[in-house]
């Protein structure tokens, strides 16, 4: 199926003496998906989204949409609307109304048509009893939906949203979440958003673009990102992990904390050196002669859903557990966790590295159980 919008090798300098600010980046955007552009603040994220509205131009490379190079073709061409995170850019001194009516009145288009169309995009984003609202009575919520009926009023293809939230208090900014995210379905336009809070990412988007310092590190839903994170940048900034040395033995057997344990990944060289994540919440506390591994419970914080504990084995490596269940200080208990909670990482591996080792595998383990299906038959 052919992509709506993409980027191809796209590197951008702003001046030719420093460094790039984004380093060849590709990426595919498919039709009628919610995209997340997650990464911390400086790492490429808004100049992604001005060199797709077409406020910026590449240095080198591609942008295409629908197949087709649109390099050239000035920002009011694109069928893309953008909105960004504080609502300075509406008239203070218009209605909500008028605010969101501007740029059909600009477009010249009829006016029977304006308010058709205005009042669809405020009931989208159920402000329709707000029609005549002046804009500086509006909550700071209410601005922000004001925003998005401007941008959605020119009927996009695309709606890219510059970290739209991130100046709201916390209640109402998952208020908006919950919105936002059913607006997209109602739309069923493509939005590409843009945040560098992690679990906002996690909980809206279909898809997830992994930026740190000019590039896209790793992709995917959020499930392939939380679980299977391609490095030890992907695994610390997506949610809480426990990430400790070890070796692959072999394929489905590795090392660490001076044991041995079975685990699901393969594809690696014998011996070799990696790196091993397991997830906090899936850590089991159990007794010594249980567990997998000793540890002794240092601190104990409970968080309202859970507790977080924070233990050390006997070689002072530290292990983050989220447990509903409670433990007490200075005890001593054994840790166990399945192989699927193991997941092993290579030093240096590139994300098209990992999606064909991935891949591979998955192969793999398909013709084994084929060959399984078949003795039994
Ligand atoms: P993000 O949105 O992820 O916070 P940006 O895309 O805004 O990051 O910026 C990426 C990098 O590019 C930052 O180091 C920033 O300082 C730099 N930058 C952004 N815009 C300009 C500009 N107009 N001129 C020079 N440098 C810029
Ligand atoms: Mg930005």
């Amino acid at each position: 199926m052919s992509n709506l919008i993409e980027l191809k090798d796209v590197v951008k300098y702003f001046d030719d003496s420093s460094s790039p600010v984004l380093k060849r980046v590709n990426l595919a955007i498919e039709s009628g998906k919610f995209y997340t552009l997650l990464g911390a603040s400086g790492s490429g994220k808004s100049t992604i989204l001005s060199l797709i509205s077409g406020l910026l131009a590449p240095s080198s490379g591609d942008i295409l949409l629908n197949g087709c190079r649109i390099n050239d073709i000035p920002a009011e061409k694109r069928p893309i609307n953008t909105v960004f995170q504080d609502s300075s850019a509406l008239f203070p001194h218009m209605n909500v109304f008028e605010n969101v009516a501007f740029g059909l009145k600009i477009k010249k288009i009829a006016k029977a048509e304006i308010t058709r169309r205005v009042r669809e995009a405020l009931a989208m984003v159920r402000l329709s009893e707000f029609e005549n609202r002046p804009i500086d009575r509006l909550s700071g919520g209410q601005k922000q939906r004001v925003g998005i009926a401007r941008a959605i009023v020119n009927e996009p293809e695309v709606l890219l949203l510059d970290e739209p939230l991130s100046a709201l208090d916390l209640r109402l900014r998952r208020e908006m979440q919950i919105e936002l995210r059913e607006l997209q379905k109602r739309l069923g336009i493509t939005f590409i958003f843009v945040t560098h809070d992690q679990e906002e990412a996690l909980t809206m988007s279909d898809e997830i673009f992994i930026m740190n310092e000019g590039e896209i590190v790793q992709s995917g839903t959020p499930s392939d990102i939380y679980d299977e994170p391609i490095n030890h940048f992907v695994a610390t900034f997506i949610g809480d992990s426990n990430i400790i040395d070890g070796v692959m033995l072999e394929d489905y057997l590795v090392e660490f904390v001076g044991k041995q344990f079975e685990s699901v990944d393969g594809g690696m060289r014998k011996m070799e050196p990696v790196e091993v994540v397991i997830r906090p919440e899936d850590l089991i506390i159990t007794t010594q002669n249980l567990g997998k591994i000793t540890v002794t419970v240092q601190t104990q914080l409970y968080r309202g859903s859970d507790y977080e504990i924070r233990t050390t084995d006997e070689l002072g490596n530290t292990w983050l557990i989220h447990s509903t269940r409670q433990a007490i200080v200075g005890e001593v208990v054994g840790l166990d966790f399945e192989p699927e909670a193991i997941h092993v990482m290579r030093f240096n591996e590139t994300e098209a590295d990992f999606d064909a080792r991935i891949e591979e595998y998955v192969e793999e383990v398909e013709t084994e159980i084929g060959l399984i299906s078949e003795d039994l038959s």
